[in-house]
């Protein structure tokens, strides 16, 4: 459980599918993870498009009479968690509108870091923004571009753009998918095949919702990449030199342990860094338990490569909101105690080794190993299946800022001391890298090191 790394949207697209709602739809269940502030579906039956948003998690969103005013064989949805914008309906997505071609929705997972610039020539040539979201100014490039037709117009305007995004566009006939040059944000491109035995495909941000779904995994949509879908089936053009930087925190953190992120399956790698730790920061000690439910497969391989036995110490109660969305710090500490429960049972007396995902803030693991020392813990060992996490992200997803990162402002030590553990390590950035194991490790890293590419 992390309460303080807020996760970064989730994008789908359907194409050329009998129930592209209802696909989209389950594909965000899948993905609901990634954001629960709002969600939307866009669907196009080549005549017009239908779009139905509100605040609120999937389930409270659509039933199925919504579904069913969603016609259509194609879709874009979005699962939103603000990382630009506010809080209002207008932010939701897909963004709709009516141009000089026609139609048009748009759904974007990613942060763009020369929005408020666009945004600022695009109001003194006269525009006029209906959001906050940073994905308005893609439409209104896309509008205002010289090109005749919208695939060319597409490119025109993602070329302006600075920073991360997974964009998938609706028209009435086609969709697009982009995804920017670094790829810090994943997407992967699925097949399904309809009941008439016609092939379809869906874009994800995250495989799980293939699984759910039906769909084949086929591969990722490549960095710099731009796929177009029309009636004569797929097409792909590199539009933007790759130089790709994905996100390593999608393996720490965000993505879901069942999906495939970056070619490689999220549980294996979490895993690897629970051994990595293991080895690096080795302890005598009683058991092994996870702050759960990120922390589980990083515990499972710290208790199998230490020898020391795995217990599910501390219950999650799935059912309470999440923390971040009051701000307040009373009220983020009362949720924690809400969410966990430790079992006394299992703690009083015993040396524990507490695998958590990273350390934001610091209130949170000082919660826990509150509760832990409460429940009659000998000795509290907190283990981080990361780095120490000292600089904010500018490319999607909601980090606190950098006074607010306590490894920003602390020594080991200090954030030792303030958390109340008997000792406290990190995983190592060299550990990281052989945790997910490839030869060329270039992912972007940028909130343990500070050093961004963009
Ligand atoms: S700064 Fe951190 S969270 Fe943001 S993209 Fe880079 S690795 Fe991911």
């Amino acid at each position: 459980m992390k309460t303080e790394w807020n996760e970064e949207c989730a994008v789908v697209g359907v194409y050329n599918a009998q129930n592209a709602a209802s696909i989209a739809y389950y594909s965000l269940f899948a993905m609901q993870h990634r954001g629960q502030e709002a969600s939307g579906i866009a669907t196009s039956n080549g005549e017009k498009i239908i779009t139905i948003k509100k605040n609120g998690l999937v389930t409270e969103v659509f039933c199925d009479e919504t579904l069913n005013k969603l016609k259509g064989f194609s879709a874009v949805g979005h699962n939103r968690y603000s990382t630009a914008g506010n809080d209002s309906i207008a932010d939701a997505q897909p963004l709709f509108a009516r141009y000089d071609l026609g139609e048009i929705a748009i759904v974007h997972n990613g942060n763009l870091t020369n929005a408020r610039q666009i945004r600022d020539e695009l109001i003194k040539e006269g525009a006029i923004f209906q959001s906050y979201m940073d994905t308005e100014n893609l439409i209104h490039l896309i509008a205002r571009a010289k090109q005749e037709n919208l695939i060319d117009r597409i490119k025109e305007a993602v070329l302006r753009l600075k920073g991360a995004f997974c964009f998938v566009i609706l028209s009435r006939k086609k969709m697009f998918v982009i995804r920017d040059r670094y790829g810090f944000r994943p997407l992967s491109l699925g097949e399904i095949v309809n009941s008439d035995g016609s092939k379809g495909y869906v874009v994800a941000s995250e495989t799980c919702a293939f699984d759910l779904v039906g769909a084949k995994y086929l591969r990722d949509v490549e960095p710099g990449e731009m796929l177009i879908f029309s009636k004569n089936g797929m097409e792909s053009q590199s539009i933007m030199l790759p130089n790709p930087h994905p996100c390593v925190f999608e393996y720490i953190y965000f993505a879901r342990p069942d999906s495939r992120v970056f070619g490689r399956l999220v549980y294996d790698i979490r895993k690897n860094m629970g051994e990595e730790l293991a080895r690096e920061n080795p302890v005598e000690a009683d058991l092994v338990i996870p702050v759960p439910d990120s922390g589980v497969a990083a515990a499972l391989g710290y208790s199998r490569q230490s020898g020391i036995p795995f217990e599910l110490g501390i219950i999650r109660n799935h059912y309470v909101g999440r923390t971040f969305i009051e701000p307040t710090q009373q009220i983020r500490e009362l949720k924690v105690k809400l969410k966990l429960n430790p079992i006394r049972e299992l703690i009083e007396n015993k040396r524990v080794v507490v695998i958590d995902d990273s350390v934001v803030r610091g209130t949170t693991s000082r919660q826990i190993v509150k509760i832990l020392r409460d429940c009659g813990a000998k000795e509290i060992h907190m283990k981080i299946s990361s780095p120490p996490t000292i600089s904010p992200c500018y490319y999607g997803v909601d980090t606190p800022s950098r006074e607010d990162l306590i490894s920003a402002k602390m020594s080991h030590q200090e954030v030792c001391q303030f958390i109340g553990a008997d000792s406290l390590s990190f995983l190592s950035v060299e550990g990281l890298k052989r945790s997910i194991g490839v030869e060329n490790y270039q992912y972007c890293q940028a909130c343990f090191d500070g050093k961004y590419i963009v």
